[in-house]
């Protein structure tokens, strides 16, 4: 059987857990090739190897591939994961890079991260601006110590703080707050893997899934600097919930959404002013 024949023989359909971009990478990964070139090598013979192929190919099925070979690939920066921590997402790649433009056009000298998990979103804002100095917080120190091997593999020098929100940085202001923090209510419909493998911690939060962010909101006037800004990432569900915490909670703010590549209703802004 040629690599090729194999791989068409497993795409997975559409109820699969597993995707196709998660056999691609298995393949490659078994093969030890380049990550992107499994294709240039469709004729191989793979007979004698199919076997494992196949064992990997299963396990998929109960367990995403980052949790297997422990990385995941994050605006081109390779992050070390394990099950301590979330698997940083598309979504939360289109969130950073709007966040490296706006810290970029107003000038942030200090941003926070708030639930920090891997490390994803503060590792890729300061490889982009590096005259930032970078904060990060996160409630579990299991995931801390995630992020701070993977700050320490990019030689980045950033705070890391053991926290449930803003606890432990009584009186530190920044000039940007970022956090795509957890937001799924107990009654919400999660997919089997991710429930079976992804952290609770990271993915729930109580009070329908709004407890972090009425947190994150309560207390941002002691934080954010004004004319600083918040982002956050959201589930669409939840909009009216958060337009509510900033008029209840924040005296002068303005407040804007915006849609994911996938047309989902995704990202909030608060701007202090
Ligand atoms: N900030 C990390 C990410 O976006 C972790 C988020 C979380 O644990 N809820 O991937």
């Amino acid at each position: 059987m040629t690599l090729g024949e194999y791989y068409r023989k497993n795409i997975p359909s559409k109820r699969d857990p597993r995707s196709s971009e998660e056999l691609q990478w298995l393949l490659e990964e078994l093969l030890h090739l380049e990550k992107g070139t499994l294709f240039l090598h469709e004729d191989m013979n793979v007979s004698h190897v199919v076997e494992l192929f196949d064992q990997y190919w299963n396990k998929l099925k109960k367990v995403p591939i980052q949790y297997i070979f422990n990385y995941q690939m994050f605006l081109n920066h390779r992050l070390t994961v394990n099950k301590d921590v979330l698997i940083p997402r598309q979504e939360t790649e289109e969130l950073t890079l709007l966040a490296i433009q706006k810290i970029q056009e107003i000038g942030a000298k200090s941003v926070l991260d708030i639930g920090t998990g891997s490390g994803a979103i503060i590792i890729s804002i300061l490889l982009a601006c590096k005259d930032v100095e970078g904060h990060a917080s996160d409630i579990s120190y299991p995931a801390l110590r995630v992020a701070m091997k993977n700050a320490k593999a990019y030689n980045l020098s950033c705070e890391f703080e053991l926290a449930d929100v803003y606890d432990g940085l009584t009186g530190k202001k920044f000039d940007f707050i970022i956090s795509n923090p957890p937001y799924i209510a107990r009654f919400d419909y999660v997919e089997k893997r991710v429930k079976k493998n992804e952290p609770h911690i990271a993915l729930y939060a109580k009070n329908s899934g709004l407890e972090v962010y009425e947190k994150i909101i309560k207390n941002l006037e002691d934080h954010l600097n004004k004319n600083g800004y918040l982002y956050l990432e959201i589930d669409e569900a939840r909009k009216e919930e958060i337009t509510y915490f900033t008029k209840k909670y924040l005296k002068n703010s303005k407040i804007s959404f915006a849609k994911d590549m996938s047309g989902h209703l995704r990202f909030c802004f608060i701007q202090l002013l």
